[in-house]
């Protein structure tokens, strides 16, 4: 299941040892070289070309992941009001209101869900007019929830987690305070987490954040108050290359729509299920269940293995099928499975 174009991954195999005639590798080089500093301008740059970032937005490169910015969205953002609102509609966005809840007053805005699979009605939400911003997850990786629209706050600042679904599809930044995103699935190797902050909400962090998880001092530092991972900046920049030399968001968009509509095709209901309203599910992760039989999903998995179908195992907290089609991921690597899902159901009614 690739996560990296492979062109992407040729490139990065050719320009090991000597990255542009500098004669030095990207892993052995000064994050305080001129070429480092090109890489990393260079790879803000085509992030703002790619999603039209407008220029009241700073892009940063931190780390810590996804769960470093549970923490770090609320430390740098909660210190307004002291308070947050919070949508939870999966694993991921109720961590980080557990996470939140460490730094300030951060509530859910509608009724617990019993199970992930639905997004609340957005008229039934209870937004506090006094929260310093409003959190929710674009995709839900591990459920496959995926919003299909942006929620409206009433000019309260909006915050995403979109790291699953990142590049995927086009997006109006104007419309969000912030968003994140950690880096593996989209756009690049682990390592790196992209944050796409607007400048007026920069600067008000709690005392108590670190300094490497505090905005302010990383966007006056173009990401770079201490030594980044280089690497990861640069493949990152690689995959920013493939996906305008592929058509752009606008063309990820439309793969995935194309690749997701494969799978979700051929799940009747019946044979294979799943437990995802038709209205979010996600066009970057498919879970599925085999008949809810788990020792027919297993049998799926290793036959799926032996035709090169890998990481089809669903998430280890919710089990089944898991399908993760991410931007690397062809047509063709879909159409495989779709067809051995066909010729599973048939071979195993
Ligand atoms: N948010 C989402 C949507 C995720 O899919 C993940 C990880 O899979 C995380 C956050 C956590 O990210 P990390 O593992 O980089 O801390």
């Amino acid at each position: 299941p690739a996560k990296l174009p492979t062109e992407v991954l040729e490139t990065m195999q050719k320009e090991l040892l000597d990255l542009n005639g500098s004669h030095v590798s990207i892993m052995e080089m000064s994050h305080r070289s001129p070429e480092f500093n090109t890489v990393i301008n260079s790879t803000i740059d085509k992030a703002r070309k790619l999603l039209n970032i407008p220029e009241n937005y700073k892009v940063l490169f931190l780390q810590g992941g996804g769960t470093g910015q549970f923490a770090a969205v609320p430390m740098n953002l909660i210190g307004r009001t002291g308070k947050a609102d919070y949508i939870c509609t999966g694993s991921w966005s109720s961590k980080a209101l557990k996470e939140a809840q460490k730094y300030g007053e951060a509530n859910m805005v509608h009724k617990k869900l019993e199970k992930y699979g639905s997004i609340p009605d957005p008229s039934s939400w209870c937004l506090n007019p006094e929260a310093s911003y409003v959190y929710y997850c674009d995709n839900e990786t591990v459920e496959g929830v995926e919003f299909q629209f942006v929620p409206e706050t009433n000019g309260v600042p909006l915050v995403c987690d979109m790291s699953s679904n990142i590049f995927s599809r086009p997006v109006d930044i104007s419309k969000f305070g912030l968003i994140y995103a950690g880096a593996q699935k989209n756009i690049g190797p682990a390592g790196v987490t992209l944050v796409i902050v607007r400048e007026d909400l920069i600067g008000k962090a709690l005392p108590i954040t670190p300094t490497v998880l505090d905005y302010a001092v990383m966007a006056k530092e173009n990401s770079l108050h201490n030594t980044p991972p280089c690497f990861a900046i640069y493949a990152v920049g690689l995959v920013f290359d493939w996906i305008l030399q592929n058509g752009g968001v606008q063309e990820m968009e439309r793969r995935a729509k194309q690749k997701a509509a494969t799978i979700y095709n051929l799940i009747d209901g019946d044979y294979y299920t799943s437990a995802v309203d038709p209205n979010c599910q996600s066009h970057m992760n498919v879970p599925f269940r085999v008949k809810k039989d788990e020792g027919l999903e297993e049998k799926f998995l290793k036959e799926a293995k032996a035709l090169g179908l890998l990481g089809l195992k669903g998430h280890r907290s919710v089990g089944g099928i898991r399908a993760s089609i991410y931007n690397a991921i062809t047509p063709e690597h879909v159409e495989k499975l779709g067809d051995f899902m066909k010729s599973f159901k048939e071979n195993n009614p």
